[in-house]
This record gives structure tokens, C-alpha cells and sequence, in this order.
């Protein structure tokens, strides 16, 4: 599945691609083939590369195929309620957490993938997923920064958390390009009061400024950026770096958390660039919606699930 998603024609040259893969998937890049939507007219490539492929991500690599890409934009008059689904169970062991890391392309904070009881499971899953890692994607300005988008509506940030499949994969690595591979935990950030929880994280961004820069943050346990509300939208989709595999069991949380403008901001003072580099802000680090093609997206609320109002998660 990987090699025939990534790859365009000719050898692969070295450029900032397989250093996103390296970094913040542990996946060396294979050899090119050709792309699955060929268009002979070269504006129709141009136009096709621009909204699937992100300016970031350079190098010899042609659009990315399947019909399962994300992100998407949520429409949740279209989605379907499935009574079925179990409430999502989530358990993290704060001691687990290693790092706090600039990729080159966003800030990322990695657990022991070793911690067996470190995860996820119920909702969608057939099993336990473990946890590995969880970023941000964030804009320039407030207007933009998710990847997915409701109604087309854009949230200022988005979360993912990531776990894999221990039951399928022997690793982490194993997993990101396979089927049923990984499980995401999608959260949208919007401004509103300070996110106490958060700003352990924002405090420790000064020291990781540039690209290829880490620093030790533990313990710290992700679900206290989970929203209150449990409401959450699912679909089968990919990844949305490079490799792009549709290894992705999406969960989306329906609530955003909110965070004030100064947390916020304190993300766009990292930097794309390494010392020594000409300063480039991180900011925009969000891959455009894809095509629905054939997404189905499940919900476990019978609408309108929560009711609306301020997230009581924020206070902790
Ligand atoms: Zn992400």
C-alpha cells in the first residue's frame, strides 16, 4: 500500500519528505511509481498537487492515491448515528511520556510504545491501540489551523493523538502503513479561557524551537486535552503527512476545547527551520480536506448530542 500511494516516476531525491517520515512516522521512503489519478494535462496535476499535498512537504513525490484520504470536511447532517458504537475507553500512563520534539513541521510529544496499558479501545475498535504520540496542527491567523472541518467551519488547531495496533503489528512502524494500522483521537481547539492542562506543554515550547530540537516532558497525560463532551464522529481514513497510508481509524471529537489566544500563539513562535537556517514560523501546518469519495462517516450521538456551551474539561 505504501509504494503505491507515495511515489512518482524517476529515483527519489532526499528533501525534507523523508524527514518527515523519519521523524514523525519512523517510515523510510521506497522507491516511486507512477501516480494512481494520471492526467495528461499538466494544470490538471498542478491544480490536483496544490489541494493534496502540502507546499511543506517537497521533493520527487507525486500525489498520493486511494480513496480514503484525509482530511475531510464533516457534514454532520450526512453522517450516520450508529447506536452500536460503545463509548470510546481511553487510559494513559502519564509515565510513559519521553519527549517533547520540533519535527520540521510540528510540534510532537512521543510515548514509550512498550506501555501496554497506555490507550485506547471501545468506539470503533476491535481491540486495545496503544498510544505513541500526540501534535497540533495550527494556522498563521485564528481563522484556520484544523485539517478537518465541520460544515465546512475551520477550528483554530487541531489535536491528534495517535495510537497502534499491537494486535496486528509487531511495531509502531509496522502499523502505520497497515490496514486497521492506527486509531487517531482528532480535537479541535477554539479560543476561549486558558486550557490549564495544556500549559505545561506551551511552557516548554521556548526550548524547542527549531527543527530537529527535543526536550524531556513527563509524566504528562494527554486525556486531560480530551473535551468533557465524549461525542464523537468516526471514519476510515489516512494520514494526513506523508506516507498519506489509509491506515486511519479517525474518532473525532464533535466539542473543541479552548485555549487562550496567548497558548495559542505560542505555538506559531516555533520555527520550520533549523539553526543556522533562515527563520521560517511554524504556522500552517494543516493538509487541505479531501475528496469524500467513498467516506462514511459514522457519529455516536443521535444529533444534537451534547448540548452546546462552554467545555467543563477546561478548568482541570
Ligand atoms: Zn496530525
Amino acid at each position: 500500500m505504501f509504494r503505491a500511494m507515495v511515489l512518482g516516476k524517476g529515483p527519489y531525491k532526499p528533501s525534507s519528505a523523508p524527514f518527515l517520515f523519519r521523524w514523525m512516522w519512523g517510515v523510510p521512503p521506497g522507491p516511486e511509481v507512477g501516480p494512481e489519478w494520471p492526467c495528461p494535462q499538466q494544470t490538471c496535476m498542478q491544480s490536483r498537487r496544490s489541494s493534496t499535498w502540502h507546499p511543506r512537504w517537497t521533493g520527487q513525490v507525486s500525489m498520493p492515491g486511494g480513496t480514503r484520504q484525509s482530511p475531510i470536511n464533516i457534514q454532520p447532517r450526512d453522517s450516520v448515528y450508529d447506536p452500536g458504537l460503545p463509548p470510546l475507553m481511553v487510559s494513559y500512563d502519564a509515565a510513559s511520556c519521553r519527549h517533547v520534539r520540533n519535527t520540521g513541521y510540528l510540534c510532537q510529544v512521543e510515548f514509550d510504545e512498550a506501555a501496554e496499558g497506555s490507550g485506547i479501545s471501545g468506539g470503533p475498535l476491535e481491540n486495545h491501540y496503544r498510544l505513541k504520540q500526540f501534535h497540533f496542527h495550527w494556522g498563521a491567523v485564528d481563522m484556520r489551523g484544523s485539517e478537518h472541518t465541520v460544515d465546512g467551519h475551520t477550528f483554530a488547531a487541531e489535536l491528534h493523538l495517535v495510537h497502534w495496533n499491537p494486535m496486528r503489528y509487531q511495531s509502531y512502524q509496522d502499523a502505520v502503513v497497515g490496514e486497521k494500522g492506527l486509531a487517531v483521537i482528532a480535537v479541535f481547539l477554539e479560543l476561549g479561557t486558558t486550557h490549564q492542562a495544556l500549559q505545561p506543554l506551551v511552557d516548554i515550547l521556548p526550548q524547542i524551537k527549531h527543527k530537529d530540537t527535543q526536550v524531556a516532558l513527563s509524566p504528562f497525560d494527554p486525556s486531560c486535552l480530551l473535551p468533557a463532551c465524549r461525542d464523537y464522529w468516526t471514519y476510515a481514513g489516512s494520514l494526513t503527512t506523508p506516507p498519506l497510508a489509509e491506515s486511519v481509524t479517525w474518532i473525532i471529537h464533535k466539542r473543541p476545547i479552548e485555549v487562550a489566544p496567548s497558548q495559542l500563539s505560542s505555538f506559531r513562535t516555533l520555527l520550520f527551520s533549523a539553526k543556522g537556517e533562515e527563520e521560517a514560523a511554524m504556522v500552517d501546518n494543516f493538509r487541505q480536506p479531501q475528496p469524500l469519495m467513498s467516506h462514511k462517516v459514522c457519529s455516536s450521538f443521535r444529533a444534537p448530542g451534547c448540548e452546546q456551551g462552554p467545555d467543563i474539561s477546561q478548568s482541570t
